[in-house]
């Protein structure tokens, strides 16, 4: 399953899930809702930084420069920032260095399912092991959003990539349908123009400023799927992708076909290869994430790929 739920029953809200839920449900319901309520603030934060940055011209070799308040001292900064307007020089500690892998479904949620028995939520749990054997191999750090049989939301999940820094977010579907022994990428479809008053980017649509770097991660693993995976596409595919639109990363959800084999071993053989063209595709990405210091504690800044001059040019559909 990898659809936008609400793409598909547009007229759905929130509030219809809620009363069928009881007290445990209503708060879980009340902690997401603070969750999201408190989410704009952080890219209040960073707007004004992209807001900053547009407003000066800068060399390539130029500092960046930073959001100007005394709340945002990055997490790791031994020190308050002495210079308000400027991001410090130590780039380099802003490249990409980690993954967010996320095993789709779990818990009551089993996700698709195969006439030989086989759970996607079980089959995804073990690709994630091996993925993440292959980018722990490559020198990356792995942060993963479930290790059991368990059903984080969407929020939760994205809220763990939201708060890493220099991270990319790759979530693991099985699919039922397609060509067995295929692989797809899918990036999130165009979002719409953030028109907050305010200027805060809504959690709802913290994939927007990600859309040009996450269509380059997807085009790079994409690529290796196909050459590993006879009968791929070569280029990702763009899809209403729920647990994309809410990452403020690049980010892509990776399906893998299908729970309809006959056997799970013909699922399991794939994995390998898919490990690899995962690990192999964010090493060849690595280079074109190149992001301002994230303005607010633990925040990555949605709006990091603008305004920011990188090395070799602006990264394809980095900027509006
Ligand atoms: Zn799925």
């Amino acid at each position: 399953m990898l659809l936008d739920v609400r793409k598909v029953y547009p007229n759905l809200s929130r509030r219809q899930f809620s009363p069928a839920f009881g007290r445990l449900a209503s708060r879980v319901f009340f902690g997401a809702t603070l969750l999201v309520l408190s989410a704009p603030l952080y890219w209040q934060i960073a707007l004004s930084a992209r807001n900053t940055v547009a407003s000066q011209t800068l060399p390539p070799s130029a500092t960046p420069a930073a959001p100007g308040s005394s709340a945002t001292t990055p997490q790791s900064a031994p020190a308050p920032r002495p210079a308000p307007n400027n991001f410090p020089s130590n780039i380099q500690n802003n490249v990409l260095n980690t993954v967010v892998l996320d095993p789709a479904h779990g818990g009551t949620d089993l996700g698709a399912r195969g006439t030989a028995g086989i759970r996607e939520s079980e089959v995804v749990l073990e690709f994630a092991a091996q993925i993440r054997r292959a980018l722990e191999a490559q020198g990356l750090n792995v942060v993963q959003t479930r290790l059991g049989d368990e059903n984080p939301s969407f929020d939760d999940r994205s809220a763990i990539a939201n708060a890493q820094r220099g991270a990319v977010f790759v979530t693991i579907h099985i699919s039922s349908t397609g060509l067995p022994g295929t692989a797809r990428v899918y990036v999130n479809s165009d979002l719409p123009t953030p028109t907050e008053p305010s200027g805060l980017i809504p959690w709802d649509q913290a994939q927007f400023s990600f859309l040009g770097l996450s269509r380059k991660f997807g085009d790079a693993v994409q690529g290796l799927l196909a050459q590993r995976f006879k009968g791929s596409p070569n280029t990702a595919q763009t899809a209403a992708v729920r647990q994309l639109r809410t990452t403020a990363a690049p980010a892509i959800a990776v399906e893998i076909s299908s729970v309809t084999v006959e056997k799970r071993e013909d699922l399991d053989r794939m994995a390998s290869g898919v490990a690899d063209a995962i690990a192999r595709g964010v090493v060849a990405f690595k280079p074109s994430y190149v992001v301002p210091v994230a303005p607010a504690l633990g925040q990555t800044s949605p709006m990091a790929s603008v305004g920011t001059p990188p090395p070799n040019g602006i990264p394809k559909g980095a900027t509006r």
